[in-house]
């Protein structure tokens, strides 16, 4: 909660000038709620992400199923196309997953954000230090998502954890959280490192989870278009580079980062994937 009563001592607050639109807004609609409930907002947010965010390529899926079939030339495995009632199964499965862990975790975890010192306070951060937080969370995150999903594909971790999230050979946007719950809180745990090592705003820390769980949703929509901005962040991933993860399965000792390319590369977990580009390419040029 803001300690904060009225415009002029907001004012003070970012040093005696007058408040942007965005710290007129949170002073106006964050001034008297605790930094308790703001933190639980999460859980409201990431319950529209996981509904929203996988229509899209659910909806392309649709289309490309019959009516426009020309979208397969985008779709990544094309004649792979998950039946309706696996994707109903998949999406019962997430929600659970989300009603007594995702959510429980959010709740639970709100003393360590307090304690690693998430920020409610005004002035609000300039756009600079979210992009500069943003990178470095996703950078910390990729790191310690590839060393555990890299053990999730020991022979015990597989067995026992990972198998589910495999059951996608050809992944659809949904199967992006549909995992076992162990699987969850273990790659959820390295998305709070970055913020407790660099500790952020909460307007930082919701885009933080909003984005992660975006990404994990789109990298596993099936669709790769060549115009998505994101081709443009050097060493992204991206849908193709996990899509070739799971066409693997199981055997997969490849593309075990979640989001860049680099760890792959420096520990020479990438080879399958670069000699079947080196093919693909090949095959063009003939
Ligand atoms: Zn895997
Ligand atoms: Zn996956």
């Amino acid at each position: 909660m803001l300690s904060l009563s009225t415009i002029e001592e907001a004012q003070a607050a970012v040093g005696g000038r007058n408040l942007t639109t965005a710290e007129a807004l949170w002073f106006r609609h964050t001034a008297t709620v605790p930094d308790s409930w703001l933190y639980y907002m999460n859980v409201p947010y990431l319950f529209i992400i996981f509904n929203l965010a996988p229509l899209p390529a659910l909806v392309m899926d649709a289309l490309a199923r019959s009516l426009f079939p020309s979208l397969r030339r985008f779709k990544l495995q094309p004649s792979s196309f998950v039946p309706f009632s696996f994707v109903l199964h998949c999406y019962k499965s997430v929600m659970t997953v989300f009603l007594l862990v995702v959510g429980p975790l959010q709740i639970c975890s709100y003393p360590l954000i307090k304690f690693v010192g998430i920020r409610t306070s005004l002035p609000l951060p300039s756009i600079w230090e979210i992009l500069a937080q943003l990178t470095v969370y996703f950078i910390i995150e990729d790191y310690g998502n590839y060393w555990i999903h890299r053990w999730l594909h020991s022979e015990w971790g597989y067995n026992n954890i990972h198998y589910k999230h495999h059951e996608f050979v050809a992944p659809t946007s949904v199967a992006a959280p549909y995992a076992h719950w162990l699987e969850i809180l273990l790659l959820g745990f390295p998305s709070f490192v970055g913020p407790a090592l660099v500790p952020c705003h909460m307007v930082t820390f919701w885009l933080w989870i909003a984005l992660r769980q975006i990404e994990a949703i789109d990298t596993h929509s099936g669709y790769d278009f060549p115009w998505v901005p994101t081709k443009l962040i050097p060493f992204y991933g991206g849908s193709e580079y996990h899509d070739y993860h799971h066409f693997v399965g199981a055997k997969s000792q490849s593309n075990f980062a979640s989001v860049f390319t680099y760890c792959d590369y420096i520990y020479g977990t990438d080879k399958g994937y670069r000699y079947k580009r080196r093919v693909e390419a090949s095959r063009k040029v003939q």
